[in-house]
């Protein structure tokens, strides 16, 4: 108030939510994703249905996929929608477990802050604590070698556990570590090179990795070779087809002759194309775009296989494979340009697709998912996701970790030591970064139909005595065992990106005192329009 006048800063029809209830909201909305996804975590977690305005169905376990359908409103529960992608993104698992433990923080945050510790040492003592906890991680690690198959088979196992995949996960675990060796060069695997195709029709053990390229396309024309070994081939991504002018042209054309005359020098231009391939010695065409009903009577007396609109990631990939150079000029075209591979269509269900096979450079692999219905695939599809990132970043780190709330318990108790040497208040937010990794065991437990309280005791037990850190929560017989030897292990990567990630959203909501909200216009626009119209209707 500036001598009885109030100072505007804001626009009007803003809103602001300041201080403490400004961080109260924000932590009760980022809980409130946090338990949703709470259930779906571990092997026996629950799946979700969800129902999209569209009224399109996914069921799903996997967490980034849950949040990143549900349209959340709330800016806080946004955040932690965005931990989840990045969590997927950075590393490919472990987003579930991230949003529970980023909630968990905020959970323990709010209780300190009611105890009158200000958000700032909060924060500052979790940013410790994760320091910390990455360290405890790596020391409690197990070294992998990169030839070790059946640990990497394990790592994928595990990734899969928490997957709806019935029987399939031991193949798609086989899969996974077959397809990762194959274009791990140098200490990187680069998982570009692997392409996944969905096919419905059949079951998800009739999965296929595929030793090349998979083109998810047909063979043009009914007379060409529906398979060419040691193929020679073109990759050209100019139309096979009469051009079609830019503009509205008009031709006038006096004499019937003409008319004939004009298709014919069409039909010559065409011919020239095909020639131009066949003498180069192309004999299977891989076309990014059109190939009309002409050149494809050509191309087939010629006897050259062809395939038309291929996607623009697919032609790189068969270039990458075959060493074929893309064309974009026909008119330079010559066997330099030429890759080779063995090239054939095949039928899967009711659909063909195209199989590049033994191609020379040995890193192009697909994998073909088979499925009942487009659920099943698309859910194997994100498990493929998750157990192919975990291969990877065990096989480039050559570090994993025990799973089953092992590396949890471990770290959660190190940190509480570790928090009596912290003098000030930082200490009681280490301590509540150590009792909120708890929850993770805990919902595994919960999941599991134990007692989750009784189960940490026990396994918190079981780690002490012995100093035997790789004990865990074996969820299908409920027994807590070792999870190194149960062969339940997970990447360190994507436990070290957990703590990170979970730690650092957390924190960003703990900084915030201040919500200011735009006032809606589009939302206002609407309501003004709603109203303007009702004195026009008529009278009852
Ligand atoms: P996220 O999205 O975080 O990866 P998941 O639903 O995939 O969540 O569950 C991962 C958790 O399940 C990890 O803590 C992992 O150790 C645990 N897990 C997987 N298999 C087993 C098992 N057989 N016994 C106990 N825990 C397991
Ligand atoms: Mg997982």
């Amino acid at each position: 108030m500036l001598a009885g006048q109030p100072v505007l800063i804001l626009k009007e029809g803003s809103e602001r939510t300041t201080g403490k209830d400004a961080l109260r909201n924000n932590i009760t909305a980022a809980i409130a994703v946090a338990e949703a996804v709470q259930s779906t975590l571990g092997p026996r977690g629950m799946d979700k249905l969800l129902v999209d305005s569209m009224g399109d169905i996914v069921i799903t376990n996997d967490g980034a996929t849950i949040l990143d359908e549900i349209d959340v409103e709330h800016p806080a529960a946004k955040m932690l929608v965005q931990v989840a992608k990045a969590q997927d993104q950075e590393v490919g698992d472990g987003t579930t477990t991230s949003v529970i433990l980023a909630g968990e923080l905020l959970r323990r945050a709010e209780k300190l802050i009611d105890q009158k510790i200000h958000p700032t040492l909060i924060v500052s003592g979790y940013k410790k604590a994760t320091e910390k906890a990455i360290e405890f991680l790596k020391e409690i690690s197990i070294s992998v070698k990169p030839e070790d198959d059946e640990f990497l088979y394990r790592v994928a196992r595990t990734a899969l556990n928490s997957k709806a995949m019935g029987n399939a996960r031991n193949h798609f675990a086989r899969i996974a570590v077959d397809a990762v060796k194959r274009i791990f060069e140098n200490g990187k695997a680069d998982l570009d090179d692997i392409s996944v195709l969905k096919m419905q029709g059949k079951s998800l053990e009739e999965t296929d990795l595929v030793n090349g390229v998979v083109i998810d396309k047909e063979v043009l024309h009914p007379r060409m070779p529906r398979e060419v070994k040691n193929a020679k081939i073109a990759l050209i991504n100019f139309p096979l087809e009469v051009k079609k002018t830019e503009f509205d042209a008009k031709i006038r054309i006096n004499d019937p002759m003409q008319v004939s005359a004009f298709i014919e020098a069409e039909h010559d231009m065409l011919r020239d194309m095909v020639n131009k391939l066949k003498e180069a010695g192309a004999t299977a065409v891989f076309c990014q775009k059109g190939v009309d009903d002409l050149a494809q009577h050509f191309l087939a007396i010629h006897g050259i296989m062809a395939i038309r609109r291929v996607k623009k990631s697919d032609m790189e990939r068969l270039a990458r494979a075959t060493n074929a150079r893309i064309i974009t000029n026909w008119r330079d075209f010559n066997s330099d340009y030429l890759g080779s591979a063995d090239v054939r269509e095949v039928k899967i269900g009711d659909e063909k697709v195209v199989y590049v096979e033994n191609c020379p450079n040995p890193k192009a692999v697909s994998i073909v998912i088979r499925g009942a219905n487009k659920y099943v695939t698309e859910e194997a599809e994100r498990a493929v996701h998750d157990a192919l990132c975990v291969v990877r970043d065990v096989l480039e780190d050559g570090y994993a970790v025990p799973g089953g709330g092992a590396p949890e318990i471990c770290v959660s108790r190190k940190l509480r030591k570790y928090a009596e040497e912290v003098a000030g208040r930082e200490q009681f937010a280490i301590e509540a970064y150590a009792e909120a990794l708890e929850s993770i065991p805990k919902a595994l437990a919960h999941n599991s139909g134990l007692d989750p309280i009784r189960t940490v005791a026990d396994l918190i037990a079981a780690q002490t005595k012995n100093h035997k850190y790789t004990m865990g929560i074996e969820v299908f017989t409920g027994e807590i065992k070792d999870m190194a030897s149960e062969g339940v292990v997970e990447p360190l990567r994507v436990k070290q990106q957990v703590f990170k990630s979970a730690s650092e959203t957390a924190e960003m909501i703990l900084r915030i005192d201040d919500v200011i909200v735009a006032k809606d216009l589009e939302k206002e626009k609407k309501a003004e329009e709603g109203s303007e119209k009702t004195p026009e209707m008529p009278p009852m």
